[in-house]
């Protein structure tokens, strides 16, 4: 028994066990063991862990028992204790590994391991998938001779899928399908990884070799499928895609449920869930690490509310960035995660600081032309009164329209961001000011030239009918929210753009894979 690895299971478990279970359920005290251990009284902590891991093991009968021991459910030769559905000529077993790829076909665990019933659990497999490969590990599922799995939840296998006829699936790998996705590529293809799931009550997780994707808690007001027992199950889910599954074992975890913890379910939550079950990307690409905001905090937010998030640095003239070091020094501080990184080209010299090598180093890139030069040839941020001069709002309009043309035809950039706005001193006339022909200038630049437009709810724009208009033209688009403090804002106008407009997947852009970014090409 690995004493280090089993105490790792008794996390938030075996509450209800015994007074001194608890003492070594918490991370400080296991932190605490592992210390004396470094300092010499490594024996004394192992001892006293042996013998508490010996007292669980008396409980045993009792049937609420704590982690069990890791179960291996593949012995590494043949699909013995497995039963396959649809076409089981998917699933073969070469060089160790468990490999899928044919036509659709689900692989069931029905072995004797826990009579193939597991309620909570940790589950662990390796996973390498073949380029544009799409599989998924299936937990409290039941056999079922044909069709995909209606029982359980799928946890996703897809490191670069590709269009697929039409479809083009959004869910990364780790992804809770439908429930709480991964929108970033984690894993490259071709490559060995570890896909970690455990259920504890109404707790899902999903760890990706040792990075946590996935933190969902199971609301009260549960969706039309709740968590609660079964088998494991693999997918074949097409002759395109290959993955191999070696080591899949398990050990199941006291039944006792672990508290849930409190799950606001408002309209954004269900919001949220619906479009995520819609394959739609739920992405704030517009996010400053500003006033304190750390990368932590970030992906917690999606960690607890499944909006994915990326983060965006200032880069330009006067800003903290202004050359190709300083992005490299950025990116190099940046720890790997499922939150984006991306860049905000800031005034119209930024073309001019950095290489495009550097510059194609970010998920993305966006600008926007809040900082132009006004009629009379001054450097204006149309956010700073002090800057701004409108003598004559028509000729402000037309510099401004023309200026936002130029930008999107000329800077290497993903996203128009913060679209469309208008200084304080003429927004009250947003209206009248934004014609027709001037949105359709602006609409069929980023048409032309493959630029997705921000729907900002910072400034609530741009507006329903500058967005149906759009996506007629086929452009594509981003959340964002531009928080200007350590509070990320709530995406509000986003989703009722979506709603209102019937934006669908196909219409929100995606980073593009390396080798296909925008300032790879011009
Ligand atoms: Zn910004």
């Amino acid at each position: 028994m690995l004493v280090g690895d089993d105490l790792r299971s008794h996390q938030g478990t075996g509450r209800v066990i015994l007074p001194f279970v608890i003492k070594i359920d918490s991370t400080r005290a296991r932190r605490r063991l592992l210390a004396k251990g470094r300092n010499g009284c490594h024996t004394v902590a192992m001892k006293m862990l042996r013998f508490l891991c010996v007292s669980c093991l008396l409980l045993g009968s009792a049937g609420s028992l704590p982690a069990q021991e890791w179960i291996s459910l593949f012995d590494g030769k043949s699909l013995e204790g497995w039963k396959a559905s649809d076409n089981p000529a998917t699933f073969k077993v070469e060089s160790g590994a468990i490999v899928a790829q044919g036509p659709r076909a689900h692989l069931f665990y029905v072995g004797p391991a826990n009579n193939a019933r597991f309620k909570n659990f940790e589950f662990s497999a390796e996973i390498n998938a073949g380029p544009g490969a799409n599989s998924g590990i299936y937990f409290h599922t039941a056999f079922q001779p044909t069709n995909w799995p209606g029982a359980g939840f799928e946890v996703q296998v897809n490191n670069s899928a590709t269009l697929h006829g039409n479809y083009l699936e959004m869910k990364k790998t780790g992804s809770l399908y439908g429930i709480r996705n991964v929108y970033k590529q984690l894993i490259p293809d071709n490559t060995w990884f570890t896909m970690t799931i455990s259920v504890r009550g109404k707790q899902v997780q999903v760890r990706v070799n040792d990075l946590l994707v996935v933190d969902y808690q199971e609301p009260e007001e549960a969706p039309a499928k709740a968590l609660s027992q079964g088998t494991f199950a693999l997918q074949g889910h097409d002759p395109e895609s290959r993955v191999s599954f070696r080591n899949l074992r398990v050990r199941t975890l006291p039944d006792t449920a672990v508290p849930a913890a409190k799950v606001v379910v408002d309209n954004t939550y269900r919001e949220i869930l619906r479009l995520g079950g819609a394959n739609f990307p739920l992405v704030d690409f517009h996010t400053h690490l500003k006033g304190g905001l750390t990368l932590e905090e970030v992906l917690r937010h999606t960690l607890d509310t499944g909006m994915g998030h990326g983060v965006a640095v200032n880069c330009g003239l006067n800003f903290s960035i202004t050359n190709d070091a300083g992005i490299a020094d950025f990116l190099k501080a940046m720890p790997p995660s499922q939150v984006f990184v991306g860049m905000q080209a800031e005034g119209r010299e930024w073309v001019k600081l950095f290489s495009r090598e550097a510059i194609a180093r970010f998920d993305y890139v966006f600008t926007d032309a809040m900082t132009i030069t006004d009629t009379q040839g001054k450097r204006s941020r149309l956010w700073i009164k002090e800057e701004v001069d409108v003598p004559d709002k028509q000729a402000f309009m037309e510099k401004l329209v023309s200026t936002i043309e130029q930008i999107i035809a000329n800077e290497p950039i993903d996203i128009y961001v913060n679209p469309t706005f208008l200084p304080d001193v003429i927004a009250a006339e947003y209206d009248s000011l934004w014609t027709e022909p001037r949105k359709q200038r602006v609409i069929a630049a980023a048409a032309r030239n493959s630029v997705a437009i921000e729907i900002s709810s910072r400034y609530r724009l741009p507006k329903a009918d500058f967005i149906k208009a759009a996506k007629k033209a086929g452009v594509k688009f981003t959340l964002g929210t531009n928080n200007g403090g350590r509070e990320i804002l709530p995406n509000d106008h986003g989703l009722q753009m979506i709603r209102d407009c019937n934006l669908a997947w196909q219409d929100m852009w995606m980073p593009r894979p390396d080798g296909q970014k925008k300032a790879q090409a011009k």
